[in-house]
């Protein structure tokens, strides 16, 4: 069967070659596009950049670790330096005053209002010294007492979200994802709401090896919460 002269047109160029000589490339926003050589190299040189772009990353001014830079935040401190920091950062800055709260150790020097980690979904209220927990749902623009849910929207970002708009969004997929809710984390993990990293990953380690998939009593749901609830106080 003799197929060989089966030509197509390159989508880059629009150049008719054999179709031996085209080559698939996935652009960034997931489409695949057949292309000649030249543009193939083209497309992928794009391709990387834009994959650069959304990967870059700096360390939290608070606890050090990488986030995309995207999901840091500017804060200004009391002594009026700015600080780039991460959500679980910024949300224990005001009234902290110092400099940047040295790597890890994160103490609990947080001005909490209670136990279970009533955790402001730190929206745009940095600044706000009286810990009222007052939280803004990103989607309804109202004010809420509980917790908001962190969810990632279909475009990639994220969120907060009352507990009706995280069902809504849920159900006509605008959200991808919900994380679980740091009061909820710490209950899974049964620490306090003011339980230090060591404190955290001490519950932690003991926990999943009790529910570990592997031990006859053990329970792949029950793992994956665990996992989740570490996730969540510690990234
Ligand atoms: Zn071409
Ligand atoms: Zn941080
Ligand atoms: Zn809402």
């Amino acid at each position: 069967m003799a197929v060989t002269d089966d030509r197509r047109g390159c989508e880059g160029c629009g150049r008719t070659l054999p179709v031996d000589d085209l080559y698939s490339v996935t652009m960034p926003d997931g489409y695949t596009a057949v292309c000649c050589p030249e543009c193939r190299e083209f497309a992928e040189t794009a391709a990387e950049k834009q994959a650069e772009l959304d990967q870059r990353r700096r360390a939290c001014d608070g606890c050090g670790a990488e986030h995309r830079l995207e999901s840091l935040s500017e804060v200004t401190l009391s002594d009026g330096t700015s600080v780039l920091c991460c959500d679980d950062c910024e949300r224990h800055v005001p009234g902290r005053g110092g400099s940047t709260a040295a790597g890890g150790g994160e103490s609990s020097a947080r001005n909490g209002t209670g136990d279970a980690g009533d955790a402001a979904q730190a929206g745009d209220t940095v600044g706000g010294e009286t810990a009222a927990v007052r939280n803004d749902c990103d989607q309804c623009r109202e004010s809420f007492s509980v917790e908001l849910f962190q969810v990632e929207t279909v475009d990639g970002r994220t969120q907060a979200f009352c507990p009706d708009c995280k069902d809504e969004g849920l159900d006509d997929g605008v959200v991808r994802s919900v994380r679980m809710r740091r009061s909820e984390a710490y209950a899974t993990l049964a620490v306090d709401g003011d339980a230090d990293e060591e404190a955290i990953r001490d519950a932690y380690l003991e926990k999943v090896k009790r529910v570990h998939p592997d031990r006859a009593d053990g329970s792949r749901a029950e793992f994956k919460r665990v996992k989740r609830a570490y996730d969540r106080l510690t990234d």
